[in-house]
């Protein structure tokens, strides 16, 4: 029989409407939250939300940018009159691609860190009120090259590992409230967007996968069933703790191998990094 670990609770997750943070959103639903999926495309949050009340659960969907501080505020608050609070806050939302340091724009670069480092302690920040009323929890969304690095990578990783950062923090610092903070790493993913920009490039998804100990690349589903954990009560003395979800790959691949399939990605760059 399916577990109910979240009823009675309300869960946002924020990047709700495609990949990694939709399948989250429907397994916090499946287990009994009301939740709240927010994102800048209004279309895929609707899509989220019809998957959840075709499953029977609860959702609602509410567009924004996690750069606007303002704009974030006001999801949070409507999210706690129409769910009646917060309890977990998962930031997932973000953005990235490939691109060799020397070819990044400051704005890309900006750009990234603003919506993942800014933007999650924005979610963050707005939702302290009603994580502190409900003793919540949050989870972030991180990466493993929040650890070691990556190229083609710089903006993500140095906008990660400040999450990372974050995450040791708010445990600390929130940890008096009852607030857990904790994060998940995940390895290569299979999603619709990184099957169309990634794993579908060259051979890339070939050589990833010889360096992933267990053998094959991660689905959603993997990642959304480490988050159910991590924010249920089966994890209630778990606080300041990463999890790589990743089949080891941590271990075995990132920077170390990772130039064969970088090579492949970029196309055949002439100075590697
Ligand atoms: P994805 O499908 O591209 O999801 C990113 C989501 O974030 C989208 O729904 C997007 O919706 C939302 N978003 C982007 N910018 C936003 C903004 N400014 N404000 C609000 N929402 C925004 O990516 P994913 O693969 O599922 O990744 C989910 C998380 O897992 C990310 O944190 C990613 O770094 C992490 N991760 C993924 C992998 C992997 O292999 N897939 C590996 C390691 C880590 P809109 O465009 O509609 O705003």
């Amino acid at each position: 029989m399916r577990q109910r670990r979240f009823e009675g609770k309300a869960a946002l997750v924020t990047g709700g409407g495609t990949g990694l943070g939709r399948a989250m959103a429907e397994a916090f639903a499946r287990e009994g939250a009301a939740v709240c999926v927010v994102g800048r495309r209004q279309e895929k949050l609707d899509e989220t939300v019809a998957a959840i009340e075709a499953a029977g659960g609860r959702a609602i969907g509410l567009a924004g940018d996690v750069r606007d501080a303002a704009r974030v505020e006001a999801i949070m608050r409507e999210t706690a009159e129409r769910l009646g609070g917060i309890d977990v806050l998962v930031n997932n939302a973000a953005g990235n691609f490939i691109c060799p340091s020397e070819r990044l724009s400051y704005n890309g670069f900006k750009s990234v860190v603003d919506i993942v480092l800014l933007g999650t302690f924005n979610c963050t920040r707005a939702a302290f009120e009603s994580l502190r009323e409900r003793k919540g929890r949050i989870l972030n969304i991180i990466a493993a090259y929040a650890w070691h690095g990556e190229p083609g990578a710089v903006h993500s990783a140095s906008a990660k590992a400040g999450v990372l950062a974050m995450t040791r923090t708010l445990a600390a610092e929130w940890g008096r409230y009852g607030i857990r903070c904790n994060a998940i790493a995940p390895g290569p993913i299979h999603t619709e967007g990184t099957d169309s920009n990634l794993w579908s490039v060259a051979n890339v998804e070939e050589l990833v996968r010889a360096q992933i100990p267990l053998g094959r690349l991660g689905e959603p589903d993997d990642v959304a069933r480490a988050a159910l954990w991590l924010c249920s009560d089966d994890a209630s003395w778990v606080s300041g703790a990463v999890l790589a979800v990743d089949g080891a790959h941590h271990l075995h691949g990132g920077t170390l191998n990772f130039r064969e399939a970088y090579d492949a990605f970029v196309g055949g760059m002439r100075s590697a990094p």
